[in-house]
């Protein structure tokens, strides 16, 4: 077994302290309780309220910012000779070593589910290796689900180890951390927190009791084929869609979104210079794949709802074999229209079984 500790619930402040030392930043869930009572990531510092609540947002922009400056540029004369002109270009790939504190097992999933575009693929983005290299992730385990969380659908679970460098679980009179991999057995190492092997099984009922908790996953292992046959079949998708806003905030509050967008803000190639941010983007919006002719290849919402759905359940999966969905829930939470992602998977298994009788 990987090695233990014990931290008791008053002793959680002592452990952010240790976490937050050597320049270390420590992101924990915060309420908001102005902001339609919210729970997001923020640094912690001594003294300052936080909880264990699962937070309405996730902690994505730990590796991905909603917005950051890639590089900025300018021009410059030579003074000596004005006609002839440099152009100097500084990159802006900052990182500071993170912990995120308390995220749960859907959102650990969720880094996992980053990781394998951006640092997998033919290039590695240099800006969220940078982050993502100097990350450590602590995983509280859910004690139960919630009637929209099906990370037992998509391969994870209320325990699900991918993604987290530690993980806790609730016990009497506190938490036992049990480290996943080398880093986080090197950081829980390196703590005065007593042993947590005493502990341990206790842990373990709490892990069995937060899956008894959970209705039966239906199997949705075909999904990738059966979303594949019904990509030209835009009744299906108009019926899924129908009542979509295109408001984006299913992709928003998403930690397994991913994509951006880019542009070129100040005075372009002078001697002010300019900058290139990378934003979030969000693929339910009509001007997400507009063209510079005006040509919309996605201008439906339908159209836009298949690529969102089936990026998550066909494409990804086919390119990394896993769903690019961790079963977190919030899109459903927080959809206006209470559109449920896990019900047009459903209708879609059902919609192609029918046309295949
Ligand atoms: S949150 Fe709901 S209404 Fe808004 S874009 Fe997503 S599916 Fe459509
Ligand atoms: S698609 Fe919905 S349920 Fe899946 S990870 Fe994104 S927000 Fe969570």
């Amino acid at each position: 077994m990987s090695i233990t500790r014990f931290v008791t619930s008053d002793g959680l402040p002592g452990l952010l302290a240790f976490l937050s030392q050597n320049g270390r930043r420590v992101l924990v869930p915060v309420e908001k309780p102005a902001n339609k009572r919210s729970v997001v990531f923020e640094a912690w510092k001594q003294g300052q309220p936080f909880t264990l609540e699962k937070a309405t947002v996730p902690p994505k922009a730990a590796v991905l910012p909603q917005c950051e400056t890639l590089l900025t540029y300018k021009k410059s004369k030579d003074p000596e000779n004005p006609e002839r002109v440099s152009i100097s270009l500084e990159d802006g790939i900052r990182a500071q070593p993170t912990v995120v504190f308390a995220c749960r097992p859907c959102d650990a999933r969720g880094f996992a589910v980053l990781d394998r575009p951006y640092l997998e693929g033919p290039f590695a983005d240099p800006y969220y290796k940078a982050r993502r290299d100097q990350l450590t992730v602590f995983t509280l385990t859910c004690a139960s689900g919630c009637n929209t969380c099906f990370c037992h659908w998509v391969g994870g679970g209320p325990t699900s180890l991918e993604g987290s460098d530690v993980l806790m679980t609730e016990v009497e009179g506190g938490y036992v951390l049990q480290a996943v991999t080398p880093g986080g057995e090197e950081l829980l190492a390196a703590t005065d927190l007593p042993d947590g092997a005493e502990r341990f099984p206790q842990a373990e009922e709490a892990r069995k009791a937060a899956w008894a908790s959970l209705e039966p996953a239906p199997n949705i292992k075909d999904a990738p084929q059966k979303l594949a046959a019904l990509f030209s079949n835009a009744e299906f998708w108009q019926e899924q869609t129908d009542r979509c806003l295109s408001c984006g905030a299913c992709t928003y509050f998403c930690p397994t979104c991913y994509c951006f967008s880019i542009t070129d803000e100040g005075e372009g190639l002078s001697e002010k210079g300019g900058r290139r941010l990378r934003s979030w983007d969000n693929c339910m919006s009509s001007l997400f794949t507009r063209e510079a002719s005006g040509h919309n290849p996605r201008a439906l919402k339908a159209f836009r709802m298949r690529n969102r759905v089936s990026h998550k359940f066909s494409t990804y999966p086919e390119n990394w074999g896993a769903f690019s969905c961790s079963g977190c829930g919030r899109c459903i939470s927080n959809c206006p229209v209470c559109l449920d992602i896990r019900a047009i998977v459903l209708a879609a298994l059902n919609a192609s079984q029918a046309t295949a009788e």
